[in-house]
C-alpha cells in the first residue's frame, strides 16, 4: 500500500485551507499529524475520504498509483481508504449491526455473499475485545452513544472493514484512560505491513498506546515539520508556538486565503 498526497490545494465555501499538503503514507507505517485548532487536519482526512464538501484545487491523491481524487467515497471505501471520523454521524433507523453489514455486503465482488453466521461472529468478537456493550449492535448508529461509545464503534468498524489506509481523526478525544487503552491496543493489533495508519491528535497520551514512525506538524494548512517522536513531548510541554517561532511563521499566515487570492499555482490572481 502506497498513498501519496501531492501538493493538495483544498477549499471549503471558498476558502484555501490546505495550501500544498505534501504526505506519503507506505504499508506498515503509522504517521501521527498533530497541529493546532482550525489547521486543515480534519480536512485532510475528509478530503482523502471524499467528503463532498471540499473542493480540491489542485494537486492529487494517489492510492497505489492510482488517482482517487474523483471516486466516489463508496469506491475509495472499496479501494482501502477508512476514516474514523472526529464527529461521527448519527443515523436514526439503522442499526450498528446493519450498517456494518450493509458496508461489507456491498464492498464484496459480485456472486459473493455474506455468510451472516460467520460475520456475527466476528462482529460479537470485535465489540468484546473493545468492551463494548452487547445492546450498543441493534440500538441505531450512533444514536444516543456516548463519546466514547461513538470512538469505539468506528474502530469496531476499521477492524471489520480491514482497510489499507486508515485515517483516525481524533480517535482520543472523548475517551477516559481506559477506553483510551483499549482503543489504542486494539488499534495497535490491527498494525500490519499491509495497513497505512494515519493519526491526528493533539495529544501524547494516545502515541503513548499506539506509537507513530513519524511526527507531521501542521500549521495553516501544510505540513510544516516532519519528525521523530520528540516533536510529541515537546509539543506536549510547549504547545505549538516554538514551531512558529523556529520557522518564522507569523499569526498574519494565520488568515486563511480566499481562494480567489490563493497561492494556489493553478488559481491567477482575479
Ligand atoms: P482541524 O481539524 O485542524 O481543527 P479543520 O480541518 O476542521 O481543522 O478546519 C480547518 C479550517 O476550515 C477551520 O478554519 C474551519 O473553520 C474551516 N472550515 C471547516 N468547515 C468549514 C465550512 N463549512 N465553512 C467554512 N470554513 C470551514
Ligand atoms: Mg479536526
Amino acid at each position: 500500500m502506497i498513498l501519496e498526497i501531492k501538493d493538495l490545494y483544498v477549499s471549503v465555501e471558498d476558502n484555501m485551507i490546505l495550501q500544498g499538503v505534501n504526505l506519503t503514507v507506505k504499508g506498515g507505517e503509522t504517521h501521527a499529524i498533530m497541529g493546532p485548532n482550525g489547521t486543515g487536519k480534519s480536512t485532510l482526512a475528509q478530503i482523502c475520504m471524499g467528503h463532498p464538501k471540499y473542493k480540491i484545487e489542485s494537486g492529487d491523491i494517489l492510492l497505489d498509483g492510482i488517482s482517487i481524487k474523483d471516486k466516489a467515497v463508496d469506491e475509495r471505501s472499496r479501494m482501502g481508504v477508512f476514516l474514523a471520523m472526529q464527529n461521527p454521524t448519527e443515523v436514526p433507523g439503522v442499526t450498528n449491526f446493519d450498517f456494518v453489514k450493509a458496508a461489507i455486503q456491498t464492498r464484496m465482488a459480485e456472486g459473493e455473499h455474506l455468510r451472516v453466521g460467520k460475520f456475527i461472529l466476528k462482529f460479537e468478537e470485535a465489540s468484546k475485545n473493545l468492551q463494548m456493550g452487547k445492546g450498543l449492535a441493534h440500538r441505531f448508529l450512533n444514536q444516543g452513544f456516548s463519546g466514547g461509545e461513538k470512538k469505539r464503534n468506528e474502530i469496531l468498524q476499521m477492524k471489520l472493514l480491514n482497510p489499507k489506509v486508515a485515517f483516525l481523526d481524533e480517535i482520543d478525544s472523548g475517551l477516559d484512560v481506559d477506553a483510551l487503552r483499549i482503543v489504542g491496543e486494539n488499534v495497535t493489533k490491527l498494525k500490519s505491513d499491509d495497513l497505512g495508519l494515519v493519526l491526528i491528535t493533539h495529544y501524547q497520551r494516545l502515541l503513548d498506546h499506539i506509537v507513530p514512525d513519524v511526527v507531521h506538524v501542521m500549521i495553516n494548512g501544510k505540513i510544516v515539520k516532519t519528525g521523530g517522536r520528540e516533536i510529541i513531548s515537546k509539543i506536549d510541554s510547549q504547545g505549538y508556538d516554538w514551531v512558529k517561532t523556529e520557522l518564522g511563521i507569523t499569526d498574519f499566515d494565520q488568515r486563511k486565503v480566499p481562494v480567489s487570492l490563493g497561492t494556489c499555482p493553478t488559481k491567477s490572481l482575479k
